[in-house]
């Protein structure tokens, strides 16, 4: 069994000078700022296991709420801030929240939607009124901690309840893998309403006695001022390829780097090139889901290699399924995932739990496969697997080859509905600045690269692809936008 978060916050508090946030609190100051927190939900008539919905633009205090509801046994309900009113309404009625904190601006639209809110300057405010000394409740390792809505990527979004050795085990074992210590310092520029920013990046800090540099957003400028004081830094890919768009990125900016992160969605190979060039880093890819947490990394240690996310973590076990059951090392399937890692289901989603569990084993919904050295390359969400004329295409591997290509900034491929192949493999890509790219051009160059069922049938030049906050490309926006592609008449 793993240690508590907050059992590990306590420890960490016992040095009344380790930092938590440079420039903000202590991890004492953290601590009792927790227990004020923790006292207050209890003052609001919050009790263990109802939901506290916080839908706040980024700050520090949605990590002390965080820790504060685990104190509590208080199950945490993160919401993304962008959301508008309607949105909400599906995780307010899902959700069920006793209590919900808002930004002042949004309070009022979700009072309108029936809920109970308070507004986070309010919270805090009273708060202050609160002892700082919490009776912590007795709290089993499978209690609820959060639930934590998925991107919404692939359709409505859903509730992943985790529970405390879910959180726990995770971050114990990330801290161990990527080597963080009390001297890191991590650059904290992820949201903190989803896994990566939320549980990842302050799980390891916390975990490690660490302290952090907290932005409330990414830009790039800021980043870069900043990364001569950090340690770590952990991104989306999004975040790689606009830090490489800044000319002051710079081998000399990044000397006191121990280490780059990326995750949430495909770090092309392109981009891993070109950081390891102008930075001398070797970016650390790495895999996970809300369901799952982490589930892959590329090690600290050894080679860490482009296109792929590396290796299961300690503990975690990882099998490439089809039809037929268990697949050899090197063939592309279904990824499933088994270990403490793992959710203990849907909130209210009983059939689809059902559904995406196999044997005890949890169907992750994406395809991949391992290579002879155990490195895992994920090749895209079995849903956006395109089958053309019968042979199956895996998105990831047409990606790569385009963003390799030069001029390519970005690109998705998916498959649109064709009259003679069923589907019909398609591209989309964005040309990087100043420069231009033509369609038979590019189809030209991929044919010394793919097999001829693999090269889209279109190559579609946009301005930008479609993306959600976290980076990842909305592909069933651009299915809907080119549905008519192929259609005669
Ligand atoms: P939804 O489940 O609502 O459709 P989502 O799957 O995008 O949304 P998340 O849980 O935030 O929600 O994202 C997990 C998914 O992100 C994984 O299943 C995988 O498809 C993708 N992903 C995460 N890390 C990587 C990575 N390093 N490379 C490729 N894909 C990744
Ligand atoms: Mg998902």
């Amino acid at each position: 069994m793993s240690t508590d978060v907050v059992a590990r916050l306590k420890q960490m508090a016992g040095d009344p000078d380790r930092i938590w946030i440079r420039g903000g609190a202590t991890y004492a100051e953290l601590l009792a700022e927790t227990g004020r927190l923790a006292n207050f939900l209890g003052a609001l008539g919050l009790r263990k296991g109802d939901r506290l919905l916080v839908q706040v633009e980024k700050c520090a205090a949605v990590l002390s709420l965080y820790l504060a509801c685990l104190r509590a046994g208080v199950v945490f309900l993160p919401v993304n801030p962008g959301y508008t009113p309607s949105e909400t309404a599906h995780f307010l009625g899902d959700a069920e929240p006793a209590v919900a904190v808002a930004d002042p601006g949004r309070v009022a639209g979700l009072e309108g939607l029936g809920a109970r809110v308070i507004a986070l300057p309010d919270l805090l405010a009273q708060a202050m009124g609160q002892g700082a000394d919490f009776p912590d409740p007795a709290h089993g390792p499978d209690d609820l901690a959060a639930i934590l809505y998925t991107s919404g990527t692939t359709g409505r979004s859903k509730g992943v309840m985790l529970s405390r050795e879910n959180l726990a085990s995770n971050a114990e074992t990330l801290v161990g893998l990527w080597r963080f210590t009390a001297d890191d310092v991590l650059l904290h520029v992820l949201p903190v309403f989803h896994t990566h920013g939320l549980f990842v990046a302050t799980n390891c800090v916390l975990y490690a006695g660490a302290s952090m540099i907290f932005h409330r957003a990414f830009q790039p400028a800021a980043v870069l001022a900043d990364l001569p004081q950090a340690t770590v830094m952990m991104g989306v890919p999004t975040f790689y390829t606009r830090l490489l768009a800044d000319p002051a990125l710079t081998r000399e900016a990044c000397a006191g780097m121990r280490l780059f992160i990326s995750g949430s969605a495909p770090l092309s190979p392109a981009t891993h090139a070109e950081w390891q060039a102008r930075t001398g880093h070797a970016i650390l890819e790495r895999y996970g889901m809300t369901e799952t947490n982490m589930i892959t990394s590329n090690p600290c240690d050894g080679a860490r290699r482009a296109g792929t996310v590396g290796m299961p973590l300690p503990g975690v076990e990882v099998r490439i399924t089809g039809p037929e059951g268990v697949l050899p090392t090197g063939e592309a399937g279904s990824i499933e995932v088994r270990g403490p890692n793992v959710f203990k289901g849907y909130w209210r989603l009983p059939d689809k739990t059902a559904e995406d569990f196999r044997d005890g084993w949890f169907v992750t919904g994406d395809l991949g496969a391992f290579d002879a050295d155990g490195y895992l390359s994920i090749l895209g969400r079995a849903k956006d697997l395109v089958i053309t004329g019968g042979l199956n295409v895996y998105p990831a591997e047409v990606e790569a080859a385009l963003d390799d290509l030069p001029g390519v900034a970005a690109s998705a491929v998916i498959g649109v509905p064709h009259p003679d192949f069923g589907e019909a493999v398609v591209a989309c890509v964005v040309a990087a600045p100043g420069a231009g790219l033509a369609e038979e051009a590019i189809r030209t160059a991929l044919r010394d690269r793919l097999a001829g069922f693999k090269i889209p049938k279109r190559v579609l030049v946009l301005d930008d692809l479609p993306r959600n906050a976290m980076g990842k490309v909305q592909k069933a926006e651009l299915r809907r936008s080119h549905a008519g592609l192929f259609q005669t008449g």
